[in-house]
């Protein structure tokens, strides 16, 4: 079967390939084949586990795709996994340079679509799963849990099992609500809202040209959308902030610890003092609603008082949160703020760490009451901003030599990242390129920590990758 098969017959072959047979014959899931997924399935495939990918979309990191315009910061020495980059040069791929920061679409051309390639049909594509559980088991029921094998349940209805899980679905497809506190704004969910980073000079540009657009959130997606609007001309462009000023997305400037942030806000300081761009502080939005042919944005301040803007174009950067739905049966223990395992929170809680201030981490932190199902890479940080491809690499290496028994290696957590470099300072060169902007890991791995206190301070969700 080849791997973009769907519908009936590939669901059917699914159910073919994991559903007899003691559990420890059977394959362990990967759910998700963006970076930290295929990651995982290189360390299955070196270790001799048999494995099974299952990506919800018509290509392998289909969330990536998504943003596929965007050049990240990291330059490609950091955004490779070791056990990949072993598997691909053994088939003869030669390592993209090492400094370069690549764009979200290279990564998959580069990277990706060729390590998924090796793999076969153990990565099926249009394979989503929409829940998890214990074959025979409800959540409540305990006796013998751990002998039997997950079930897992694909978009289609097809049923498969496994012997454990690694769920690394991300958070992409699940973004942050507009609604200032956290809840939908009444009117969000009928009218037509824009996901994070469009691509606003190249597929997207006749969106936005000419349009007056606003962009809510005050992190780096927020800062390169924003950026991106002001190169269009005869394009109003309005940015509404919780927070009582801007500081912190404009960081340091000249004096920024991080070069790349500093020069991010320094431009976006000097549209917004130019009037190019109109900035509305203190706007908690509240509703929506179609007014003709625009869409009139009301803000209601925790003191009641209100504010509005009416738009042609609503580009929502609010951030991004996890689904835990899929596994509602499994027995999860969640950090009620972050959402991530509450071993993890107390490394990763953005009030407190940036990017680079996350210590390395493994299994350990990654497990839940529920043995052998692990979420990793970006939806195991839950709504903390600050997650890196190569933290999600040194997790699933430690995740599978697990699963495989290797308990030292499991424990032996690192995470091989010099002070410096993991962030690069071209930000302003690939701008001037016009290919896109990072908007992730603003915090990168640099000697000096971030200025914690504006990071917690506005709660705004943006953050390294926010
Ligand atoms: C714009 C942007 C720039 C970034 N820049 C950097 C950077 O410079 N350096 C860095 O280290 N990190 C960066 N990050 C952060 C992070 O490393 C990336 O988001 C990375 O893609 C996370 O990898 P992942 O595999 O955990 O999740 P994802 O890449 O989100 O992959 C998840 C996959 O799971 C699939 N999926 C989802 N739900 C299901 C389901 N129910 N069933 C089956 N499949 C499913 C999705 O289609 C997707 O392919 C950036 C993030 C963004 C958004």
């Amino acid at each position: 079967m080849s791997a973009s098969c769907c519908g009936t017959t590939a669901s059917l072959e699914l159910e073919q390939i994991a559903t007899s047979g003691a559990t420890g014959a059977l394959p362990v899931v990967v759910i998700g084949a963006g970076p930290v997924g295929l990651a995982a399935a290189a360390h299955l495939a070196e270790r001799g586990q048999d494995f099974l990918v299952l990506e919800a979309g018509e290509q392998v990191a289909a969330s990536v795709a998504r943003w596929g315009h965007v050049r990240v910061f990291s330059p490609w020495k950091f955004n490779i996994d070791a056990a990949a980059k072993r598997l691909l040069e053994a088939d003869g791929w030669s390592e993209p340079d090492p400094e370069w920061l690549p764009t979200g679409a290279e990564l998959i051309t580069d990277y990706l679509a060729p390590l998924a390639k090796l793999f076969g049909d153990k990565v099926r594509l249009h394979a989503k799963v929409t829940a998890i559980s214990r074959l025979g088991y409800d959540r409540v029921r305990t006796n013998g849990r751990e002998e039997v094998p997950f079930l897992i349940r694909l978009d289609g209805g097809a049923e498969l099992r496994a012997r454990a899980i690694i769920d690394a679905s991300g958070t992409y497809v699940t973004p942050n609500v507009l609604g200032a506190s956290g809840l939908p704004a009444y009117g969000e969910s009928i009218v037509e809202i824009d996901h994070a980073l469009p691509d606003v000079l190249g597929a997207d540009r006749d969106t936005y040209e000419g349009k007056h657009t606003l962009v809510v959130g005050a992190g780096h997606s927020a800062a390169t959308t924003l950026l991106a609007l002001a190169q269009l001309e005869n394009t109003p462009i309005t940015w509404a902030i919780r927070a009582g000023g801007a500081g912190r997305t404009y960081g340091g400037g000249a004096a920024d610890a991080l070069p790349a942030r500093g020069a991010l806000g320094t431009r976006l300081r000097a549209h917004v003092e130019s009037g190019r761009i109109r900035l509305l502080t203190g706007f908690f939005v509240h509703s929506v609603a179609r007014s003709g042919n625009q869409v009139t944005v009301v803000s209601r301040d925790p003191s009641g008082a209100e504010q509005s803007v009416t738009v042609d174009r609503i580009v929502a950067a609010t951030g991004y949160r996890p689904d835990h739905s899929i596994a509602s049966e499994l027995r999860l223990d969640l950090d009620p703020i972050l959402g991530s395992t509450r071993r993890l929170a107390l490394l990763i809680d953005p009030n407190q760490h940036s990017c680079g201030t996350v210590p390395a981490h493994g299994v350990d932190e990654l497990s839940h009451p529920e043995p052998g199902y692990y979420a990793v890479g970006v939806k195991s940080y839950g709504r903390a901003p600050t997650f890196l491809m190569a933290t999600g690499y040194e997790q699933v290496r430690s995740v599978v030599a697990a699963i495989a028994g290797d308990w030292e290696a499991a424990r032996d957590v690192q995470l091989d990242l010099p002070e410096t470099g993991v962030c690069s300072s071209n930000l302003a060169e690939a701008q001037e390129q016009r290919v896109g902007l990072a908007t992730g890991v603003s915090g990168g791995l640099l000697a000096t920590p971030l200025p914690l206190a504006t990071v917690g301070a506005s709660n705004d969700g943006g953050g390294c990758c926010g």
